[in-house]
């Protein structure tokens, strides 16, 4: 089965510059840490579209990621790894725009980077793809066990999660 895999920044992607002593959105990664995973009826279609803290992001960047999920949605699911901060903001946008949905949308971050000592980047990841091949077509936010609809969700900034809300 394809998925289409957009990849936009935050925290999941996000590295150590040890030039600045900061954790930064410089190089790609999410491909890497793709290739770790078993997905023998998977066909992941990557596409990096930008490298952004998602509280960076401008219009122009939400219009470009619609444009990329309206030409990717009528054939496969999308998958967006995108920013916690603002990921549910992008997500409403993309559901106002999108109409009828033949696919899921979900989207997906991380509270801290791929690779560093217990992200949790790695589980939302393969989380969001196995969403996308099983919940009905819809705008979502499958993280760390649970999946939301876009529209009755928020960000806990206090504990690090996303909860439910009206
Ligand atoms: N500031 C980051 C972002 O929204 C936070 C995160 O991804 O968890 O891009």
């Amino acid at each position: 089965m394809k998925i289409h895999l957009l990849t936009t920044g935050g925290t999941i992607e996000k590295i150590y510059s040890e030039q600045t002593g900061q954790v930064e959105n410089l190089i790609a990664k999410i491909d890497r840490y793709l290739q770790q995973l078993r997905l023998p009826d998977s066909q992941i279609e990557i596409t990096p579209l930008m490298n952004k803290d998602s509280l960076q992001m401008t219009d122009q960047d939400r219009e470009q990621i619609l444009k990329a999920v309206r030409t990717r949605i009528a054939v496969a699911p999308v998958v967006i790894t995108h920013g916690t901060d603002t990921m549910v903001e992008t997500g409403r946008q993309l559901k106002r725009h999108l109409g009828t949905l033949e696919y899921p949308v979900v989207l997906t971050g991380a509270m801290t980077p791929l690779g560093f000592e217990r992200s949790d980047g790695l589980q939302n990841l393969t989380e969001a793809l196995f969403a996308a091949r099983t919940l009905p077509p819809g705008v979502w936010i499958v993280i760390h066990g649970q999946n939301f609809d876009v529209e009755h969700v928020r960000k806990d900034r206090e504990n690090a999660r996303f909860v439910f809300a009206d």
